[in-house]
């Protein structure tokens, strides 16, 4: 058997923040008196000031950390100052950096953690993966563990621009092609599969795809992408890996981010969703789904639009799958020419102008 770890509570609803102390009760009654440590950034401080001070007095034992550059060496830095400080509790608020720079230092640490998340651009609201920087300006996946609670402010999210959301979107929908490379890892013989996680997963995935609520600022969507996000967290949980949520498609986005860093501008979400497109087709599947839901959306992925050329597309595919070697995907069958991958390139450009 697998061992994993399932969070306690999912709770979509208008000023959470302000009650996470009657929220923990059942399951720890004196959450309140730990001593608490905030993990968060200066803009955000700014920015939510009245939900900080809010959760702050629930918490009258706590201190504020402002995120650097979420870095795996601020992580251990900041776990050792917990570690001396003899903190008992971590509360992530912020978007994806300061939620992975929480998470992970929280996981060094193994103190309780609960995530408050500003934003639903991304699944490392709940995934047991933390993306840090190293060395170089790569960032790389850290394995650690999912988090004890998550909170999400109906208007918090509400409040946030519009491409957040459809980051989100992007990011869930890329399961469209993660799952079947996972298939064909396991084909292979390159990957453990596991039904269970491989169902969560795409549960996730079809909540999105079949989904007619037009308003995506609506509690009603914002309660559904956020238990897709969830959801998708707690299959790699199970599975022990990223695979029923990362595929080639992932692959491309971090290619385009390691290799191609003037490229710096595109949000997680809308990078995996441009590579879902291309895998897709690698993987020799009709286009009309994955075309159809990116129009649904208007998810942006017309690769011009963010600054890719012809050259930078045609070099992040060819790079892709030297970023995680040890990830077995279509790419490993594919011949990625030149030529194939310049008429792919073009397609999209009319495909979504
Ligand atoms: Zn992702």
């Amino acid at each position: 058997m697998n061992e994993y770890n399932l969070p306690y509570h999912l709770m979509v609803e208008e000023d959470i923040f302000f009650r996470i102390p009657e929220a923990m009760a059942d399951v720890d009654p004196s959450i309140g008196e730990k001593k608490m440590i905030l993990v968060t950034e200066e803009n955000l401080k700014n920015l939510f000031g009245t939900y900080i001070e809010g959760i702050q007095k629930s918490f009258p034992n706590s201190e504020i950390y402002l995120m650097k550059e979420s870095s795996y060496d601020e992580a251990a830095d900041l776990a050792k100052y917990m570690a001396m400080h003899e903190i008992q509790l971590v509360i992530g608020f912020g978007g994806g950096s300061v939620l992975d720079l929480a998470k992970f230092a929280a996981f060094i640490g193994k103190q309780q953690y609960i995530c408050l998340p500003t934003t639903l651009s991304n699944d490392s609201l709940a995934s047991p993966v933390a993306v840090l920087g190293t060395e170089k300006k790569a960032r790389k996946s850290f394995n650690c563990e999912i988090p004890d609670a998550i909170f999400v402010d109906i208007k918090i999210i509400k409040s946030a621009p519009k491409r957040q959301i459809l980051s989100g979107i992007g990011d869930t929908i890329s399961k469209y092609t993660a799952l079947i490379d996972w298939k064909i890892a396991c084909l292979k013989g390159k990957s453990k599969g596991d039904d269970f996680a491989y169902m969560l997963s795409k549960m996730a995935l079809n909540s999105i795809l079949h989904n007619d609520i037009k308003d995506l600022g609506s509690e009603e969507f914002i309660k559904q992408l956020t238990q897709a996000l969830v959801m998708g967290g707690l299959a790699m949980e199970i599975a022990g890996s990223s695979r029923p949520s990362s595929g080639s498609e992932h692959l491309f986005c971090h290619a385009l981010e390691e290799n191609f860093s003037e490229v710096t501008t595109v949000p997680h979400g809308i990078s995996v969703a441009i590579g879902s497109y291309g895998a897709c087709k690698f993987q020799k599947r009709n286009l009309t789904k994955i075309k159809k839901v990116i129009k649904k959306y208007e998810i942006p992925v017309k690769p011009s639009d963010w600054k890719i050329d012809e050259k930078t597309f045609i070099g992040a595919w060819q790079t892709a799958a030297a970023t995680r070697p040890d990830r077995y995907t279509i790419l490993n069958e594919t011949d990625l020419s030149d030529e194939m991958l310049r008429d792919l390139y073009h397609e999209m450009e009319e495909v979504f102008s």
